[in-house]
């Protein structure tokens, strides 16, 4: 069953009646610009096919009950007047996939003049294709979904970069993983073979156009199916170091550094926090160099970029592990045109820019080498840059 059919059907289960309206939110693939949003830098996102779905009802009585395809048998419940009281210090209380449903409609209550008593309640069911925990951001799509279902619902009238915003703090502060704002611009903005270069100072957002399609060209996502956990470890051990890099160089952010710093940083970091400041001035530079590389040369020009990144994030930041570094490694052997892991780190999925015609070899030739490593199979499959959030009906 589609997951758009899914939704439905776990929507009568838990009402016996049929939808009000469904919404819908894509997950996201980095094309470049990793960990450099926190840093206050570029990034350059699309938004994928696969979709989490959000099937919503009106209730009369002021709550908020939600369930997920995941999870069916276990609908979460509670008071939109309540919201205030549980999130952030409360947040124990609410199972851990409830607390981004729950805290999107808190944060949207919270950031606008919206009266948590006064807005009608919801149930929602919720059914999604993208994989949780891949790097394909499952958690962005969740997010975007739900709050353009309450935007619309609420009559908040929202912009999407505003929704986009609601969805980063709800996911900063009710479920407590300190992520930027990437992943939910690129659900809420992204338009069907086009990037999304976004300015995570600013958040101006531009609309780059990839033209995949006409250059005969697919992009490949390797899910190596080791997981990664955003709240724990080492992202907020990157994070920090980004930060402590920043503030010994007397910057706000890494954004204002440049390559020209690159000396100076040297002379004044220890050695670790300045290959991590080193890889996130350099991703800074190669996204805005590939920006104007698809729009000078198209996309078979970025092959270089893509793998001088991924060596950036394997040597200076130290965030693959070795799936990605072998998934990578094989693809481009195989022909790709350039590949990199894609997402925070630490497990997750890669990503090979590779000719329509070449997809099945470096497919196969990633899977053999994973078996021939001992590592679990992958998932290979391919994604199209597709349009952001909206109302499905
Ligand atoms: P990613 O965003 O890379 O997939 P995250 O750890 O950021 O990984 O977010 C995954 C979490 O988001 C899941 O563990 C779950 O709590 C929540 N989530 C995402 N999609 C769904 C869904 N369809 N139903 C319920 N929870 C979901
Ligand atoms: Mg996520």
């Amino acid at each position: 069953m589609t997951a758009d059919r899914e939704a439905v059907a776990l929507f009568r289960e838990l009402t016996g009646s049929a939808p009000f309206g469904m919404w819908s939110a894509p997950g996201r693939v980095n094309l470049i610009g990793e960990h450099t949003d926190y840093n206050e830098g570029f990034v350059l996102p699309f938004a994928i096919e696969r979709r989490t779905y959000a099937a919503v009802g009106i209730r009369d009585d002021g709550r908020i009950r939600v369930v997920s395809s995941l999870d069916p048998r276990a609908p979460v419940e509670a008071a939109l007047s309540d919201l205030p009281a549980l999130f952030p210090d409360r947040r124990d209380e609410i199972a851990e996939w409830a607390r981004y449903p729950l805290g999107i409609a808190w944060a949207l209550l919270t950031s606008t003049s919206a009266d948590a008593q006064a807005v009608s309640g919801v149930d929602i069911a919720l059914a999604s294709d993208v994989p949780v925990g891949a790097g394909l951001s499952s958690s962005a799509a969740i997010e975007g979904a739900i709050a353009s279902a309450l935007n619309d619902i609420w009559g908040l009238g929202l912009r999407r970069v505003a929704l986009a915003h609601a969805g980063n703090v709800a996911e900063n502060t009710a479920v407590g993983a300190p992520t930027g704002v990437m992943d939910q611009m690129a659900s809420m903005l992204g338009e069907r073979d086009a990037a999304i270069f976004l300015d995570c100072r600013s958040l101006d957002a531009s609309v780059v156009e990839l033209g995949l399609a006409r250059a005969g060209l697919e992009l490949v996502i390797v899910d190596t199916r080791v997981q990664h956990a955003h709240s724990t470890g080492g992202y907020g051990d990157r994070r920090a170091a980004c930060e402590r890099g920043a503030q010994l160089l007397g910057v706000p952010a890494l954004r204002d550094l440049t390559i020209a710093d690159l000396p100076r940083a040297q002379l004044l970091l220890d050695d670790v926090t300045y290959r991590r400041v080193r890889h996130v001035i350099t991703e800074d530079a190669r996204v805005q160099e590939t920006v104007r590389t698809l729009q000078e040369r198209g996309p078979r020009a970025i092959g270089p970029l893509l793998d001088a990144s991924h060596a950036s994030m394997r040597d200076d930041f130290e965030i693959s592990v070795p799936e990605l570094d072998l998934a990578v490694d094989t693809a481009r052997a195989a022909g790709a045109v350039g590949a990199r892991m894609t997402g925070g780190g630490f497990g997750g999925s890669a990503l090979a820019l590779v000719d329509h015609a070449l997809v099945p070899t470096v497919s196969a030739a990633v899977e053999a080498a994973f078996l021939a490593a001992g590592f679990a199979t992958p998932h290979v499959f391919t994604v199209r840059p597709s349009e952001g959030a909206h109302r499905d009906g």
